[in-house]
């Protein structure tokens, strides 16, 4: 597999999902970095993203609820190069219908290199590191077939 490198621009591409146990925690995390998020992009998966645009009052594109394909749009923006943080507070201790949904929108973030939050310390980590400031350049895989590059 051959590599290029691609910029993550200052203004990032964020996307947003939490399961239902984690979107008080979520809520709480996006709240206090309000104004952070706002020089951002944002994207999130249906109810995730009800209930964040209008606790933060900002505008946020929405794609279906998770069990209902969110999770899968979340990922086809990723591998279309559109996303480049995801934030996905994700429950370890309930057994989800759209697990596979789930595995395999953290499988496709990975493959595409992007941040990856699953939680609220790396979360918070993420937002505060001075990198994200700045224009990094990302190693993202190049299709073997003459297939478009994202
Ligand atoms: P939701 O989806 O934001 O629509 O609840 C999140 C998920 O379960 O993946």
């Amino acid at each position: 597999m051959e590599f290029r490198q691609v910029p993550l621009h200052k203004k990032k591409h964020i996307a947003l999902v939490a399961h239902d146990n984690k979107k008080a925690d979520l809520l709480e995390w996006a709240e206090y970095n309000r104004d952070t998020l706002a020089q951002h992009h944002l994207y999130a998966t249906g109810t995730t993203g009800g209930i964040l645009e209008e606790a933060l009052n900002l505008p946020i594109t929405k794609v279906q609820s998770g069990p209902l394909g969110g999770d899968q749009q979340i990922g086809a923006k990723i591998a279309g190069g559109e996303i480049d943080f995801l934030v996905f507070f994700w429950d370890p201790l309930e057994p989800l219908p759209h697990d596979p949904d789930v595995k395999a929108l953290l499988r496709i973030a990975q493959v595409w290199n992007i941040l990856i939050a699953s939680n609220r310390v790396v979360a918070d980590f993420i937002i505060s590191s001075p990198l994200m400031q700045e224009t990094y350049l990302r190693k993202v895989p190049v299709p073997r077939s003459g297939l478009e590059q994202p």
